[in-house]
């Protein structure tokens, strides 16, 4: 059956543009994914949608309609079009001769030669993550989307940001929560490696010795905490390190959560490392099916 990649990160790491970006890898390799955009919010979608959430929710409507602002807008818009879980789902099994776990439609025939051409299934999703992750609509949209094909969350990081010891690990224990919340296996894509090379954070997450080190140097430079725009810098650097022993003790307590973590650096502007990524998605995928999909049943 095909995998469903869902993107999910912060504003701006680059999610769209990531998914501009393996659409078309997949179809230099002649495959054409199935595309699907759950943000309302966006204004224009650079690739080729299958579905589209603007084509059944208008976004700035329900923002005049229910007096809401933009976050309230773009959860009003997710919750709205959850309520049709029921056909989205219908038409993804229709293309894809693929039926899930609960559904209404026939027992399968086999698969068509035209429905198993489609071997990925792409999901892009709110640039406010938190909308996503956190809402109920989010988590019907998921829990469907996985009881149906192997699903597997790419979370996409904007790794220049990424780069101080703190922001480094904020991200690690948002991915860490996302981990948790969802049950799904977990791709970290380091983005924007065109910018800054990924291979300290991948040295960090096998290393705790690196990391540390890392840290000892930002403090031995004051250069630790002084991340952008955060005002946590100033006193967390202060006289009781509270900041620095904290982040030295998470980095041993996340050795055991990395090893559940597939890690590619990618350049979504480049193009530089996405067969890697799909390594990973295959990887993920076959790890869905075993340790996952199971345990998923379990709970209906
Ligand atoms: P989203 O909010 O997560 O969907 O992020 P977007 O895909 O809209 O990207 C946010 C910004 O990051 C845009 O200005 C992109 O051009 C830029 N961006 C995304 N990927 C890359 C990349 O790999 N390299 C560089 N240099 N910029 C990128
Ligand atoms: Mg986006």
């Amino acid at each position: 059956p095909p995998v469903a990649i869902v993107c999910v990160g912060m504003a701006g790491s680059g999610k769209t543009t990531f998914m501009q970006r393996i659409n078309s890898y997949l179809y230099s390799t002649k495959e054409a994914p199935y595309v699907i955009n759950l943000d309302p919010a966006v204004r224009t979608v650079p690739f080729d949608s299958n579905i589209d959430i603007r084509d059944s929710v208008n976004y700035k409507e329900v923002m005049k309609q229910y007096n809401l602002g933009p976050n309230g807008g773009i959860l009003t818009s997710l919750n709205l079009f959850a309520t049709k879980i029921d056909q989205i789902l219908e038409l993804l099994e229709k293309r894809t001769g693929v039926t899930g776990y609960g559904s209404k439609q026939e027992a399968p025939a086999e698969p068509t030669p035209e429905q198993r051409r489609i071997q990925h299934i792409l999901v892009d999703t709110p640039g406010q993550i938190e909308v996503f992750v956190w809402s109920a609509s989010g988590d019907i949209l998921l829990s469907s989307l996985a009881s149906t094909f192997p699903t597997v969350i790419a979370y996409i990081i904007d790794t220049p940001r990424t780069a101080s010891t703190s922001t480094f690990m904020s991200n690690m224990l948002y991915a860490c929560s996302i981990l948790y919340k969802t049950r799904l296996p977990m791709i970290l894509v380091f983005n924007k490696t065109d910018v800054r090379d990924a291979e300290f954070a991948k040295e960090w997450m096998t290393d705790f010795e690196a990391f540390q080190a890392a840290l000892k140097e930002e403090q031995e430079q004051g250069t630790f905490g002084s991340t952008e725009g955060s005002e946590a810098g100033g006193y967390a650097q202060g006289s009781s390190g509270y900041m620095g022993s904290l982040l030295n003790s998470m980095s041993l307590v996340f050795e055991e959560f990395y090893r559940h973590l597939s890690v590619v650096g990618v350049s979504s502007m480049t193009g530089q490392g996405v067969e890697d990524f799909f390594e990973a998605v295959a990887q993920k995928a076959e790890e869905f099916e075993r340790d996952y999909k199971p345990e998923l049943q379990n709970q209906h």
